[in-house]
């Protein structure tokens, strides 16, 4: 099944991201912008995925849990599930690395966790935008571990990519999938970087971006097999075995 995705998008609990990123607004964008799949990708924390999936529950728009981690040498690493559980497992993985930071919403943003309604219920005090004292191998392999996958983010950017900030793509049998930036050419990716499935998201901090990309997936289902999340990380997590 051909589908249009947008697999990194935040929500209001990233600091950096428009309050405007509410579950309603992010789900009813999505479905404005014929997407078919996405992904909550907040920084360090899914603490807003569970809101944007049950808004979801009464539409076709599939929504993925994830978030988008950033190691110890300051890369993004998006790190995408097929289930809640299984998310809120690396958050606390996560969280359990974080700095003792605490977050100053008047300067750095508010860090609002919503419920379904777009209600806020509260405010995630410790800083998220910063990184973890994980490495980026062991992001990658704990994602894995977990059933999810993890995909090196924006890695056209001259700034907390892992090209940008290791100098190279390490080789790591995990590694199937990378993303490259809405402002990136994506044959021109695509084809330096032919042996990973090459992702294109939109990395949306507001609306108005969500789905820019308009990039697309074949996603293989079986006779009478909805598409849903975790048809979609078993189609990333098996991409290179496909084409071994
Ligand atoms: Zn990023
Ligand atoms: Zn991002």
């Amino acid at each position: 099944m051909k589908i249009n995705y947008d697999f990194h998008i935040h929500t209001a609990l990233s600091p950096c991201a428009l309050d405007e990123m509410t579950p309603n607004n992010v789900v009813n964008m999505s479905i404005i912008s014929e997407l078919d799949a996405i992904a909550v990708a907040d920084h360090n924390s899914c603490g807003n995925a569970k809101a944007v999936m049950t808004v979801a529950e009464s539409t076709d728009l599939i929504v993925i849990p994830g978030m988008e981690v950033e190691s110890r040498e300051e890369i993004h690493v998006v790190c995408l599930f097929s289930d809640l559980d299984k998310a809120e497992s690396m958050q606390e993985f996560v969280y359990s690395n974080l700095p003792m930071l605490k977050n100053k919403p008047k300067v750095l943003g508010h860090q609002r966790l919503m419920d379904e309604e777009d209600e806020i219920v509260g405010e995630e005090e410790s800083l998220l935008s910063f990184a973890t004292s994980i490495t980026f191998e062991d992001v990658v392999s704990k994602a894995w571990e977990l059933g999810g996958i993890a995909v090196p983010a924006h890695i056209d950017r001259p700034s907390y990519s892992v090209i940008s900030n290791l100098g190279i793509l390490p080789p790591d049998e995990l590694l199937k999938c990378l993303e490259i930036s809405q402002y990136a050419e994506y044959e021109e990716f695509d084809k330096r970087y032919s042996e990973y499935l090459m992702l294109q998201s939109s990395d949306s901090h507001e609306l108005g971006f969500i789905g820019i990309c308009r990039q697309t997936l074949d996603i293989p289902l079986a006779v009478d097999e909805k598409l849903s999340a975790k048809a979609i990380i078993d189609y990333l997590r098996n991409y290179r075995m496909r084409n071994d």
